[in-house]
């Protein structure tokens, strides 16, 4: 049985408090924790602690100091900008994110998104920040038993072996596919990261600058440095006549992570799309843009042809595993939902 470690805490009440007592990232503490070093003294930023506590149950991870962020002012708040764009606080709900009047109104992808991610329960709970930098769902990565390469070792061993929920692009050297839904509906609404330092510095990164591909580094989701502080998503204003759904599917009618999920916003004006992103989630290691569909939609009239055309281009450059070419239809079909979803919104 496994037996969590001690661990001190630490209430921090601000940014540059909490900022300054994390000294470690998730990524290389778990590299360190289950490799010959073991575990270090490190500090390790906590939000709602639901993916992170998993980690150290499972002995994948064992911080010195858990930095809790709950009591910093400021960081649950959704606020309008004045250049008419969003900005959440990263510790704001996913439950309060999908019935947020505001978000509902204007970017019903990400309500639709936070309202379909795992359970109620969960989603009273886990925060925006910690859904985008939660960890995969790799069941080698998560079973102490396999050192593989995103643990610091030499082997992936999903790609030869039990890789039915794995990428189906870029899905080498390491096939996670991202775990995030709310980041599939925010990298296609064009959102961007807020990221903070102890001495006060912010950094503004479009997500989509943000998720790190397994080929440039199989050991890290995104480029998070120890020390940084998610501090808010801020989401851009967007033109009348855009249109967006995000849509999950599940492998059962259960809450769980999604097998694929789709998210499309398309700005239409006189009848054409001026503009169309198309992201598939649960496809690759990042939030994966389907830019051939994307070419499709561009310039067109957004008609069902032109949606069946758009599936169909969402699939150009997988490379599915052995166990997971059931997905290549499954991404085609959402996608052409996901159109008519958006457009039915009207
Ligand atoms: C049964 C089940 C089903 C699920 N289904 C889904 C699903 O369908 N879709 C989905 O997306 N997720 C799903 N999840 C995952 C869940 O949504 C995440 O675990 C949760 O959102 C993590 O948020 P948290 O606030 O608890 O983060 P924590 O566990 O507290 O933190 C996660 C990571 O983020 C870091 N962190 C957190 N906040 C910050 C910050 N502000 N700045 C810097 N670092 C920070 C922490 O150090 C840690 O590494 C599911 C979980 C369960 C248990
Ligand atoms: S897919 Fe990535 S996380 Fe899973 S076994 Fe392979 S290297 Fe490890």
């Amino acid at each position: 049985m496994n037996v969590m470690q001690p661990f001190a805490w630490v209430g921090a009440a601000t940014i540059s408090q909490a900022a300054a007592a994390a000294s470690g990232t998730v990524a290389e503490a778990m590299v360190k924790h289950t490799g010959a070093a073991g575990p270090e003294a490190v500090g390790i930023l906590k939000a709602g602690g639901i993916d992170l506590l998993d980690l150290m149950k499972e002995n994948l991870l064992a911080p010195a100091r858990l930095v809790n962020l709950k009591a910093i002012p400021g960081l649950e708040d959704i606020v309008s900008e004045a250049d008419g764009g969003l900005r959440i606080g990263s510790m704001v709900t996913l439950a309060r994110l999908g019935e947020h009047p505001e978000v509902r109104s204007r970017y019903p992808a990400l309500a639709d998104a936070a309202r379909g991610a795992a359970s109620p329960q969960i989603r009273n709970v886990a925060t925006l920040g910690g859904n985008l930098l939660q960890r995969p769902r790799c069941w080698y990565f998560r079973a102490q038993e396999y050192r593989c390469l995103r643990k610091g070792g030499e082997h992936c061993f999903a790609i030869s072996g039990e890789n039915q929920y794995h990428a189906i692009f870029a899905n080498r050297p390491c096939a996670i596919v991202h775990a995030s839904t709310a980041a599939t509906a925010l990298v296609a609404l064009g959102a961007a990261a807020e990221l903070a330092d102890a001495h006060g510095a912010v950094q503004r990164l479009p997500l989509e600058e943000f998720f790190v591909s397994s080929q440039r580094d199989p050991q890290r989701e995104n480029v998070l440095q120890a020390g940084q502080i998610m501090t808010a998503i801020r989401l851009p204003p967007l033109p009348a006549g855009t249109r967006m759904a995000h849509l999950k599917q599940g492998e059962r009618d259960s809450f769980d992570w999604p097998l694929a999920d789709v998210a499309v916003v398309l700005e239409l004006a006189d009848g054409l799309c001026r503009r169309a992103a198309v992201i598939l989630g649960a496809a690759a290691p990042v939030p994966h843009r389907a830019k051939a569909a994307e070419q499709v939609l561009l310039g067109k009239a957004i008609t069902e042809q032109i949606a069946l055309q758009a599936g169909q281009a969402a699939l150009e450059g997988a490379t599915p595993l052995g166990k997971n070419s059931y997905k290549l239809p499954l991404f085609e079909a959402m996608v052409r939902r996901a159109r008519a979803r958006a457009l039915a919104r009207g």
